[in-house]
């Protein structure tokens, strides 16, 4: 692995656990040359995804843009980082499971705000208003009656 500060080539692994759910490997490395200090992520990847986007255009899925959008939706929201992951690790093996090689960006943005639904309404209304796009009005008071069905849902389920 490459030392990302200097370019050295060969950097040395100081630690290696599983992650807290077991899904990944973190290594802890150093590199020789100049000290530096980085982790690394080891994961399973079933199948090589690639991504079709609205244009038409194709991307290597990735994970950490994925996970990267959903961090921008949870902007100051509380929500704990794992929470965060494992919500991230659940999308990409929804992803992987579908069984194709190529998954439309519209798949995955509707899978995204599923997952946020149950996860942060506030996330999940930044997150659809950008994916959406919202061009009327209308789209909006959609997504907000999705919402306030949701919690209708939630209180007659809370047995509060
Ligand atoms: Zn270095």
């Amino acid at each position: 692995m490459k030392c990302p500060y200097c370019g050295g080539l060969d950097t040395q692994v100081k630690d290696s656990r599983p992650t807290e759910d077991a899904t990944s490997i973190r290594r802890r490395r150093v590199c020789p040359h100049c000290g530096g200090r980085f982790t690394t992520f080891e994961r399973v990847q079933l199948r090589d995804l690639t991504v079709v986007k609205r244009s038409g255009r194709r991307v290597a899925f990735d994970r950490d843009k994925l996970q990267r959008s959903i961090q921008v939706a949870l902007r100051k929201r509380p929500v704990p980082a794992d929470r965060v992951d494992r919500l991230v690790n659940g999308l990409v093996r929804q992803i992987e499971s579908l069984g194709e090689n190529e998954v439309s960006s519209e798949q995955i943005g509707e899978l995204v705000m599923e997952g946020l639904k149950g996860l942060d309404d506030v996330a999940y209304v930044r997150f659809a208003s950008v994916y959406r796009n919202f061009r009327e009005a209308r789209d909006f008071e959609t997504v907000l009656g999705e919402l306030s069905s949701d919690e209708e849902h939630k209180a007659g389920t809370g047995g509060e």
